[in-house]
């Protein structure tokens, strides 16, 4: 596998020769070294994604789904290796990575046939023989800066969109998973017209020279709420467009009328998935008074039963945390719910059984108020705490209590109350009895502080493309009310 940077469909070095480290998080070893790059590698880029808008923009809307589509078919047949390689960078399970791939594929099929099909719309004319035409095209270059915990999902649903619309990409991936990208670039993206796209790699200073580059006009980000915060107020210098999908600390209500082994499994799965480095993670459940003594017992008896392991193996459920400044975060965040009076039911602190790896244990605490710090900023580590409420409208309350709005999740069979819970809380997503479930052809993003913009669905697409209004006279005239002006005639329009 190539380890540099991907301009013009060539392999690159960084023009300053530096390079940074990535580990394997399982293994602890340094894996690969990647080009540090620079202001003036995103600009090389940047130029070459601009030059090759020209024709890309103009490509026939067949041409462009086969060549999206095909991107598809090379993803599904090297998903061995691609996943192989976002578990060695990630330590998530080879299984979830497998999954990844696969839904990268049908991102692609999605936007390659949803790409040609309405581009505006036709509105009624002012004047007769006249039309008046509604055109979405492309705004350019588009920079995506996309985070690690998925590192070719949270990139494909931005670059499908992105290309299908007609725009040019410059992509920057996460300093801590870079590799699995350049793998995809050189397997799948190989037939693509040189330009179309990019990629750099480095820290946040490479994204910053992304954004704050004059001809990239929409910057489509992926990542926590305060580079979200500099990403936006960098951008509004020069009024660009931000499309931002950021954090979130996701509640799930889990009501009395439910069967309780189903409900903890499945707030056991949301909120351990991929070690809770999922930006709609379980991260605060709220469970009725009733059934919260069985319910917490079940869900304890879930997070005791996840198998820690070599994130290769098929049947390990969680491996190591994709980071040494992921797991350090986990602790801090547990040793502050001590401190703050939670009760530790199971977890707490790092397994004892691997000599290396970046293990955390499956964490559940009860015990828990609404004014602790897990309650009111992601956690994004695999614990799970239960606050206990005395019924909805408390449940609503403390779902809507909070600055984020990225999803929310309810188990109950009474539909009065899902439906009452999706109307009143601010959320992106609202999943009713199956936490965490995505559709390619819905929206996905987030309300309040989980950011602005939306992925996925035709909203996706129109992230990536801008209106433009055509009105065409057909019968060439004078009109009547150009000038002279004579108001003792009257007004005509
Ligand atoms: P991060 O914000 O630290 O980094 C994300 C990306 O931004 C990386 O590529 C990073 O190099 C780049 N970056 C950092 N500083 C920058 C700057 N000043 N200018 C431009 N780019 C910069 O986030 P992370 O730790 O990689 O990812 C975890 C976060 O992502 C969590 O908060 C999680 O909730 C969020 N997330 C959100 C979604 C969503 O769809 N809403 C999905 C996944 C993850």
């Amino acid at each position: 596998m190539k380890h540099k940077n991907y301009i013009n469909n060539e392999w690159l070095d960084a023009k300053s020769g530096s390079t940074f480290d990535v580990e394997n998080p399982f293994t602890e070893e340094i894996i690969a070294q990647v080009p540090l790059s620079g202001a003036v590698d995103v600009d090389t880029a940047v130029q070459a994604a601009k030059s090759a808008w020209k024709e890309w923009k103009m490509l026939g809307s067949l041409d462009m789904r086969d060549l999206l589509r095909e991107v598809a078919v090379k993803s599904r047949a090297n998903e061995r290796q691609l996943a192989e390689v976002i578990t060695h960078e990630s330590g998530k399970p080879l299984i979830e990575c497998l999954d990844e791939i696969e839904w990268i594929a049908s991102i692609f099929e999605y936007y390659s046939e949803i790409g040609r099909d309405q581009r505006g719309r036709v509105v009624a004319p002012v004047t007769p023989r006249s039309m008046s035409m509604v055109v979405k095209e492309a705004y350019g270059v588009v920079g995506c800066i996309v985070p690690w915990n998925y590192p070719l999902l949270l990139m494909a649903w931005k670059v499908a969109p992105a290309m299908a619309a007609g725009n040019t990409v410059v992509v920057k991936p996460s300093e801590v998973t870079p590799l699995s990208i350049m793998l995809w670039l050189e397997m799948c993206c190989n037939h693509l017209p040189k330009g179309i796209l990019n990629m750099v790699t480095g820290y946040g200073e490479t994204g910053a020279a992304l954004v704050e580059h004059p001809d990239t006009r929409v910057i489509a980000f992926t990542g926590s709420v305060d580079t979200g915060k500099k990403i936006a107020s960098m951008a509004a210098t020069q009024l660009k467009k931000t499309s931002l999908e950021l954090g979130g600390n996701d509640p799930i209500i889990i009501c009395d009328d439910v069967d309780i082994e189903i409900a903890a499994k499945g707030t056991a799965w949301g909120g351990l998935l991929n070690g809770g480095q999922v930006c709609t993670s379980l991260e605060r459940v709220f469970v009725m008074e009733t059934v919260a003594d069985s319910f917490t017992e079940a869900v304890v008896e879930e997070a005791k039963k996840v198998r820690l392991g070599d994130p290769m193996n098929g049947k390990t459920d969680m491996g190591p945390m994709s980071s040494k400044m992921q797991l350090e975060k986990a602790e801090g965040k547990v040793e502050r719910a001590l401190v703050e009076g939670a009760r530790l039911l199971c977890g707490g602190d790092r397994p004892n059984q691997f000599e290396k790896g970046y293990f955390y244990n499956p964490t559940v605490f009860d015990n828990v108020t609404s004014n602790m710090e897990m309650m009111n900023v992601e956690t994004f580590g695999p614990i799970i705490p239960i606050q206990r409420v005395k019924d909805l409208e408390e449940a609503i309350e403390l779902a809507n209590n909070s600055q984020y709005g990225l999803g929310c999740n309810i188990y109950t069979n009474d539909m009065e109350k899902a439906l009452t819970a999706a109307d009143d809380i601010k959320a992106g997503s609202f999943w009713i009895n199956d936490p965490l479930t995505d559709n390619e052809a819905a929206p996905f993003g987030g309300m309040k502080m989980s950011g602005g913009g939306r992925e996925l669905g035709i909203e996706g697409l129109d992230e990536f493309r801008e209106p433009k209004h055509i009105l065409i006279d057909y019968q060439i005239r004078e009109k009547d009310y150009w000038f002279p002006y004579d108001l003792d005639e009257g007004r005509k329009t």
